[in-house]
């Protein structure tokens, strides 16, 4: 069978299982078997497709008719452009994230030496975009989780940023030291009756720990909060994802930590996504 027709097929059974992104998973599962990038395939479409890259097909299709994310069944993930190696323990980038990376990168010049910090790195994803687009600046990335530390100290290899990433193990609590210039996070902020209630993908593949938020979703943000106003330079700033109905809740709990001019920014979707606030 051609390319092509390989790649319909797949396209054909996504659609009739009413998978919500038929055609984009198609082509990304597809040309990742064949090791071609998704424009190389359809220009080669009318080639035929050896045997084994067949046979990896169809288990990719397996399992994603099986409700595996295409990212998990990859085992990698884009964000920003670049390609992040993800594991169990951690959270598989979403794109509303890249509005946390634009929002921090819109605040400063490409040049400045500043330092940051990334709570609850997971992949890295964000930490290693923030370090891709300036040159001059350095990360300390936290994660609770040493196996997460693993994957996000092996992305900032594969994309020339690890001599300028620091990977912690500790706790959100731990102390970084003094003298941060932003201080960033996605940190988990579901509330916990609300995670029996996520999609059956996000459960099954995302960890609890980069998800569950507490009581009322905002454990993390207590925290980091506290943290954040110990620990950056006077002139620091923090910039934080929500979720789309916490922007009033987290900008009380910015207010009462000492920070002002709190700026709340939209992702794509025109949801509340992530807060700015300069430390007072
Ligand atoms: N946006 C993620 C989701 O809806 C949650 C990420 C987080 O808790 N930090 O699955």
């Amino acid at each position: 069978m051609t390319i092509g027709g390989l790649y319909r097929n797949v396209r054909a059974k996504f659609r009739a299982a009413e998978l919500e992104t038929p055609d984009l998973d198609a082509r990304i599962l597809v040309s990742a078997a064949l090791d071609l990038s998704t424009s190389q395939m359809l220009l080669r479409e009318d080639e035929l497709a050896p045997d084994a890259a067949r046979l990896q097909i169809e288990h990719y299709a397996a399992q994603r008719l099986m409700g595996m994310p295409v990212g998990r069944i990859l085992g990698e993930r884009e964000f920003w452009g670049l390609s992040f190696a993800l594991n169990a323990s951690t959270l598989e980038p979403r794109p509303d994230t890249e509005t946390l990376v634009d929002a921090v990168l819109s605040r400063m010049k490409p040049e400045a030496a500043v330092v940051l910090a990334d709570i609850g790195t997971g992949t890295g994803a964000i930490a290693i975009a923030l370090l891709s687009e300036l040159a001059q600046a350095r990360c300390v990335a936290i994660d609770l989780s040493e196996s997460a530390l693993d994957c996000a100290c092996a992305n900032a290899k594969r994309h020339g940023v690890d001599e300028r990433f620091f990977g912690v193990c500790a706790d959100h609590a731990t102390a970084l030291g003094v003298g941060f210039d932003w201080i960033i996070s996605n940190p988990p902020y579901i509330r916990t009756e609300v995670m029996e209630q996520l999609s059956c993908e996000v459960r099954e593949n995302d960890p609890a720990l980069a998800l569950d938020g507490g009581e009322d979703g905002l454990d993390a943000y207590r925290v980091i909060v506290a943290q954040a106003a110990a620990v950056l330079a006077p002139m620091g700033r923090i910039a934080l994802e929500i979720g789309f109905d916490q922007a009033e809740e987290v900008q009380i709990l910015l207010c009462s930590g000492g920070f002002r001019d709190v700026e709340i920014i939209q992702d794509l979707s025109g949801n509340d996504r992530v807060l700015v606030a300069a430390k007072g």
